[in-house]
């Protein structure tokens, strides 16, 4: 897709949705319109197909490092946030307490939100300035009326990271159980489920170059879960309905290319990032980095511009077919700053003004020269005609 004619799209928003890949949309194509049959049906022609799921199914489970039995296929990652956390409390009728950030997605917050309107205790932990969970708080307010905590992995509009395997520990040793929402995290960082105490993540096809309105919940044996769609048999009777066939093969191939040289391929994202970083922050004046340095996804960075509106940088980084964000795809279109800058104590100033990069394998070096050009341009434009600067 270009812009105009002559002028590419450079793509820098992949927390917002990602390109599916060649690969993916090669292998979905012929269930369409030749293998269409239901994977449920008696006969051959649905039986292969039933089979493709159970390959998919194996694929995920191979990124995730789990039993492909653990897998449930649900439309995303706000269905596999929201059947985690009022699937567990269906089945723990006795606990009323639930524990999350205050920087969550919204799929997760809003579920609490709600909750908490039913009469649960709900607790969102607060964050410091580099968006980093204070342990020992969880560890207070883990008690015997907890039924859930549920912690993201990776920040959406910052990419920092929280120790979760930590946290899960935590919960385990208290007697809760413990919910990721890793729908940034998954093809970004490697996991190793069989090797964690997670009871319950979430992951989106569209953040890994499958398709959207696809996407996985991860159920650890053992964990109590109540079906979250009634009807059928199909995801072994917790999530009933006609399987999205095309979405599921693709969510299992971009599952497998992510898989491969996961570390490699995100370090060569992260050398791209920190190229971009470093020079935007060096060349644009009254920048600044929100989020911990060092604990963050490879492909993310949020920069706050003094005195300036995100919405304003957006829009002139467009003009020369460059795509970002200025917080998440969900709460842009808002003109509330981000909760997550918010809670971080980032100034209403900066946080006003703050954009988020976020690369994918697919930009190149020559991107992000191009990117790195423009951006002092662009933000020494937007001083000149901004109110709080008198220099
Ligand atoms: N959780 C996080 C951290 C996200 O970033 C998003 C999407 O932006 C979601 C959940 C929702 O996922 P989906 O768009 O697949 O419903």
């Amino acid at each position: 897709m270009t812009t105009d004619n002559k002028m590419k799209t450079i793509y820098f928003d992949n927390n917002a949705t990602t390109k599916v890949a060649e690969e993916v949309s090669e292998e979905m194509k012929p269930f369409f319109c030749e293998l269409y049959g239901n994977p449920s049906s008696m006969h051959t022609f649905g039986g292969q197909i039933a089979a493709r799921i159970r390959k998919s199914r194996q694929q995920v489970a191979n990124l995730l490092g789990c039993d492909p039995a653990e897998i449930i296929f649900t439309s995303g990652g706000t269905e596999s946030d929201n059947a985690a956390i009022n699937g567990v409390l269906a089945t723990a009728a006795d606990k009323r307490k639930i524990i999350t950030s205050r920087i969550e997605h919204p799929a997760v917050l809003s579920v609490c939100k709600q909750l908490k309107d039913r009469g649960y205790t709900v607790v969102e932990l607060e964050v410091d300035k580099q968006g980093q969970l204070d342990l020992g708080e969880l560890e207070k307010q883990i008690d015997d009326d907890t039924a859930l905590a549920t912690i993201m992995y990776a920040n959406n509009e910052t990419g920092v990271i929280f120790p979760v395997e930590q946290i899960a520990e935590l919960t385990k040793s208290k007697g809760s159980i413990f919910h990721t929402d890793a729908v940034q995290a998954v093809g970004k960082i490697p996991l190793n489920l069989s090797k964690s105490n997670i009871d319950l993540l979430s992951l989106s096809g569209h953040k890994l170059h499958a398709p959207k309105g696809v996407g996985v919940l991860y159920v650890r044996k053992g964990t109590r879960l109540s079906p979250f769609m009634l009807g059928g048999h199909q995801e072994a009777g917790r999530r009933a309905g006609t399987e999205n066939v095309p979405s599921i093969i693709g969510l299992g191939k971009a599952c497998e290319l992510a898989a491969k040289n996961i570390k490699e391929k995100n370090e060569r994202v992260r050398k791209l990032r920190d190229k971009l970083e470093k020079a935007i922050l060096k060349s644009c004046p009254d920048s600044q980095l929100n989020g911990d340095p060092d604990n963050r996804l490879p492909n993310t960075s949020n920069i706050s511009f003094e005195y300036i509106e995100g919405e304003s940088i957006l829009l002139m980084l467009d003009k020369f077919g460059i795509c970002a964000s200025s917080g998440s795809a969900c709460t842009s279109g808002s003109l509330e700053p981000s909760h997550v800058l918010r809670a971080m104590g980032v100034p209403f100033t900066a946080a006003h003004g703050s954009i988020r990069f976020s690369l994918s394998r697919y930009n190149t070096e020559k991107e992000v020269d191009y990117t790195i050009e423009k951006m002092p341009e662009i933000v020494n434009k937007l001083r000149k005609l901004s109110p709080f600067v008198t220099k």
